[in-house]
């Protein structure tokens, strides 16, 4: 029996936690299981980055999708650290990448100019040559459309990369693949850091632009504006869902945003395409919060 106040804490916690241990082990057995029967039950949803000042669409960013019938929707952060852990992330980014180019073949629309694709990548994966190929072929497929390809990789991850893995995204670079820093400001590097890396876009994480009406909160986003611009980089800001976060970052002259007040992700369509109004959105709906 329990006696001490230890031991009957630690029977209380017991049944959670093994509970979310059999929880986890349940996703890993199926991710597996997915991962070797053809990437089934996963597919891309992609959200649209916009021009600021015009309201144009600018690039898509591929967000991976997995729904399992019985265990439903697992959102990416899970499954991708699940499949980091496991070193599974080869599979999921060949099976990502794949499925882009399925959803470019079936596509009717009218190949925009100038729109960036950008996808989600791990830095684990820096060192595989076949990745390395499958992002060219992507590329090529991308190249006579006139579109671009950005790989984005979270600053934190970027904070910690060997030279080996700095050289093979650099070489990716000079491929004519685009670098993005994810999630901006939460990784705290160094100015001196920055620019040493082979980066292009540097998009500002969302906690930043949540509340960057009030003063403090808008005085970092004005100092990561100057900062990044003054290094050659283009700026987006992730998380915009009300108007008045997309008028201010447009006014400090931010180049591009993406949020559910602008398009949620979705499923490859024309929709995808569409330009926002520049100056007017419908703005309740899309609070979260
Ligand atoms: P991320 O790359 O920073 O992607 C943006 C995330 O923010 C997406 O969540 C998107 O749905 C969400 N988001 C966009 N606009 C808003 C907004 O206005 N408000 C709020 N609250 N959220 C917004 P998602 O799709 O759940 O992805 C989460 C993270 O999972 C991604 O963060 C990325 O780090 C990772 N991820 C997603 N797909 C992939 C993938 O294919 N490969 C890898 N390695 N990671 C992926
Ligand atoms: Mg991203
Ligand atoms: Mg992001
Ligand atoms: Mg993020």
């Amino acid at each position: 029996a329990a006696k001490s106040a230890g031991r009957s804490c630690y029977r209380v916690y017991e049944p959670a936690w093994s509970h979310e241990i059999q929880t986890r082990q349940r996703r890993v057995e199926t991710l597996q299981q997915a991962l070797q029967h053809g990437f089934v039950g996963f597919h891309v949803e992609y959200q649209p980055l916009y021009m600021l000042g015009t309201g144009e669409v600018a690039g898509l960013e591929a967000l991976l999708r997995w729904h399992h019938p019985e265990l439903g929707a697992i959102p990416p952060t899970e499954f991708i650290s699940l499949a980091e852990s496991r070193g599974w992330i080869d599979q999921v980014s060949e099976g990502l990448i794949d499925t882009i180019l399925a959803d470019l073949s079936t596509t009717t629309v009218a190949p925009a100019m100038g729109i960036r694709l950008a996808v989600n990548l791990s830095a684990l994966e820096f060192t595989d040559d076949r990745l390395r190929s499958r992002l060219m072929r992507l590329k090529e497929r991308l190249d006579p459309m006139g579109w671009e390809l950005e790989i984005e990789i979270t600053e934190s991850q970027l904070m910690n990369l060997s030279p080996i893995v700095l050289e093979y995204l650099s070489a990716l670079r000079a491929q004519g693949i685009r670098i993005a820093i994810d999630d901006f400001g939460t990784g705290y590097s160094s100015l001196a850091y920055l620019h040493r890396l082979p980066v292009d876009t540097l998009k500002i994480d969302r906690s930043f632009v949540f509340d960057m009406h009030e003063d403090r909160n808008g005085t970092i986003v004005t100092a990561i504006l100057a900062m990044a611009h003054a290094l050659g980089l283009e700026v987006v800001g992730e998380g915009i869902e009300h108007s008045e976060q997309r008028r201010r970052l447009a006014e400090q002259g931010c180049d591009y945003g993406q949020g559910f007040g602008l398009a949620r992700p979705d499923r490859w369509s024309d929709r995808l395409f569409r330009p926002i109004d520049a100056t007017q959105y419908p703005d309740s709906k899309f609070r979260s919060h």
